[in-house]
């Protein structure tokens, strides 16, 4: 065996670790989804019957105490990431470093503390967003 086929063995070897960890990590922060169907869809076999939902763990209990509702917030996530890249890109010019405050001023189309970032065409994009500031509620 030579030494690339070893480095690969030992990069997919790392790679399916951070994948089972970040699994992990999913499931101990996850606050909604029910913990024993995630469990039961982890170790189902192709054609299991998954239980129905469970109310007696935590996060049922969270889901109904709270009254939670799923809503689709993809446009709003992609939205988001056109920001971080244009954002990116123009502070980029200017070997700025981006911040979380740029970010959220540029995407709620807040005044800007970061003047550069004005002449950026996606600050002026209205689009309908479903995930709100407090000034929008
Ligand atoms: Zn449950």
């Amino acid at each position: 065996m030579n030494d690339s086929f070893e480095a690969n063995k030992r990069k997919e070897y790392f790679t399916k670790a951070c994948e089972k960890i970040f699994e992990v990590v999913h499931f101990y922060e996850e606050q909604y989804i029910c913990k024993e169907q995630m469990l039961a869809e982890y170790f189902a076999w192709n054609g299991d019957n998954l239980s129905p939902l469970y109310a007696h763990y935590d996060n049922c209990l969270y889901v109904q105490a709270e009254l939670v509702h799923e809503i689709d917030v993809k446009t709003d996530a992609i939205k988001m990431v056109e920001v971080v890249e244009e954002i990116i890109n123009k502070l980029h010019e200017s070997e700025k470093l981006i911040s979380p405050k740029d970010i959220i001023q540029i995407y709620c189309q807040l005044k800007c503390d970061n003047e550069e970032l004005i002449s950026l065409n996606i600050y002026y994009k209205t689009q309908k967003k479903i995930v709100c500031t407090k000034a929008d509620a």
